[in-house]
């Protein structure tokens, strides 16, 4: 048993639907530019680009029910939906067709970011990277789900839809994010994958109320304080 000379911080954790238990969250992986109507919304063009991946801090988990602080040195903060996918076994070169034995559940959830400081040629960290930038929603595993490639992911904003798409238009699918990510970095037990957003991203203000919805998985509901 490691001893440590300062309290030990908890571990990230994310609800499972149905259970009292928790899933460990390790590391958060994003992938951008993933719908085309996305990209062009932002100004990129539609080419099937290598994939871009950047990460997210395990402890930027903020669970369903929550209220999120506005975050500091931003005029411009974002709401994305993303589809999220919660790795079971790990791997890595892990080829396409095998890619989908690693899934272990899927939730819905937000990649929030500080848009007026995002891109540039700068690093996207403290655009995408800070406190309280991944609200997501209870996990519902693999076995109750089955294999997700297509479905309708929604956002409202006080009751307002913002963003209505269906996974299935995902410019890299899900074993091919699985596939090329594990050429990256040795994906393990406990990672998170957020899939990517699709059109329809703008900004929120103190006092939002947003609910994101994916068919069939545990709605997301978190507060803008
Ligand atoms: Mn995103």
């Amino acid at each position: 048993m490691t001893e440590f000379v300062i309290p030990a911080p908890e571990p990230a954790a994310i609800p499972v639907k149905g259970s009292d238990k928790f899933f460990p969250v390790r590391r958060i992986y994003c992938i951008g530019r993933n719908y085309v109507a996305h990209v062009e919304e932002m100004g990129g063009s539609a080419d099937r680009d290598p994939p871009l991946f950047f990460q997210k801090p395990s402890d930027a988990v903020v669970t369903s029910g929550s209220t999120i602080p506005y975050p500091g040195v931003t005029k411009d903060f974002h709401h994305e939906v993303e589809l999220v996918i919660a790795i079971g076994k790990g791997g890595k070169n892990i080829p396409e067709d095998e890619a989908l034995d690693h899934v272990w559940g899927y939730a819905v959830g937000l990649d929030m970011t500080r848009r007026d400081i995002q891109g540039g040629g700068l690093p996207w960290e403290i655009a995408k990277s800070f406190d309280h930038s991944f609200p997501v929603g209870p996990l519902t595993p693999v076995t109750e789900t089955g294999l997700i490639e297509k479905g309708r992911i929604c956002l409202t904003v006080n009751g307002e839809t913002r963003q209505e798409s269906d996974v299935s238009l995902l410019i890299w699918k899900m074993p091919e994010i699985i596939s090329r990510l594990s050429e990256y970095f040795e994906l393990f037990p406990g990672d998170i994958i957020l899939t990517g957003t699709p059109h329809g991203v703008g900004p929120v203000v103190k006092g939002d109320k947003l609910v994101a919805t994916f068919d069939g998985l545990e709605p997301l509901e978190v507060t803008i304080g």
